[in-house]
């Protein structure tokens, strides 16, 4: 075919696309499954910590990345096993789509910090290339690619509060009109997730009793907003396990909670700790007071929920003699 039908889109070079990171309310782990993974129940929720990913035409699958804010990037690897790398390679081969992709990935969300940032990369990445190779997907169809990815991919496309089960990718949102208010606190070095998971198992090898009630405490919490409720709610099957594999991550919680935190909690599987905070100018103020304990540098507030991974900008080329 030439030319270009009339009324056609213009061509779109690159496309940028935002996704949030996530914080666990409750992270309920059930027995191993056959398949090593475990049975979860799980509340997420969305926060203003996010990752950029910029997709542009290429010879060939490559990715740069940058840290931005002080986050350090060092553990990103920058070859195919890069979760955005998978994400654009993974859609262009289910969609017959034979073109290649550049993609930029801008990060603030802390790299192996529990909190998703490179399942908020993939789903970036998905949305992406979805939108540069007009395929119109549909979230449901990019979330279920992206399950194959990783669980927490599909949370990354969706954004705000849901319930997450099976791993953590079968998602059913909840809906709350309040927003919270978070201090987080990074880790030193970061924890890997299947490390936590076994050491997990290994506590539990003589017997786990699940408390019954939890996810209605969280799901109570989020519907009337109360963050007092919210924050004596907040739990974590894998805290005891990242207490274990890095011990400073009980005190950084006393501390939190000493500086006026309504409740500190490790997020997924560590080391960032989650501190809750009565309102976004509180949360400020908690963070001023604790920079001279932990360093700005390990500091971020945000707020949740906030919406999943979303077209941010689509720049198009300009027709050669069209208006600009
Ligand atoms: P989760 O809570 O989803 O288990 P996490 O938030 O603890 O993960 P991530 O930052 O998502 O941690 O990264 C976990 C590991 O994945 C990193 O140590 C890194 O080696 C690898 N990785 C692959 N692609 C990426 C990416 N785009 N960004 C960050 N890490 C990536």
């Amino acid at each position: 075919m030439s030319g270009s039908p009339r009324n056609a889109p213009p061509e779109l070079p690159s496309v940028t696309v935002r996704a949030p990171a996530k914080v666990n309310l409750l992270l309920q782990v059930g027995p191993r499954r056959d398949d090593g993974f475990h049975d979860l129940v799980t509340v997420f929720q969305a926060v203003s910590l996010h990752e950029e990913v910029t997709v542009t035409p290429a010879e060939e699958f490559t990715v740069t990345v940058e840290g931005v804010g002080g986050t350090d990037v060092r553990g990103v690897p920058l070859d195919d096993s890069n979760l955005a790398v998978r994400a654009a390679r993974l859609l262009a081969e289910r969609a017959g789509v034979t073109e290649a992709v550049h993609l930029h990935v801008r990060k603030e969300v802390p790299v192996a910090g529990g909190m998703a940032g490179g399942s908020a990369d993939a789903a970036a990445a998905l949305v992406a290339c979805d939108a540069l190779w007009r395929l119109r997907s549909g979230l449901d169809a990019l979330a279920e690619l992206g399950a194959e990815l990783g669980s927490d991919v599909p949370f990354g496309l969706h954004g705000r509060t849901a319930v997450g089960t099976g791993r953590g990718e079968h998602l059913a949102p909840v809906l709350t009109n309040a927003s919270f208010a978070w201090v987080f606190v990074l880790g030193e070095e970061g924890l890997s997730t299947p490390t936590v998971f076994a050491e997990c198992d290994r506590q539990r090898a003589s017997g786990y009793e699940p408390r019954p009630g939890r996810l209605e405490a969280v799901e109570t919490a989020l519907r009337s907003g109360d963050a007092d409720a919210l924050g004596a709610a907040l739990s974590n099957d894998l805290q005891d396990a990242a207490f274990a594999l890095a011990p400073g991550l009980a005190a950084t919680i006393a501390v939190g909670r000493r500086a006026g935190a309504l409740a500190g909690i490790v997020s997924g599987s560590g080391p960032t700790v989650a501190l809750l905070a009565p309102s976004a100018p509180a949360a400020r103020r908690l963070a001023l007071d604790l920079a001279p304990v932990f360093g700005t540098e390990r500091l971020r507030t945000a707020t949740g929920p906030v919406p999943g991974a979303r077209v941010l900008e689509a720049v198009s080329t300009p027709t050669p003699g069209g208006r600009s």
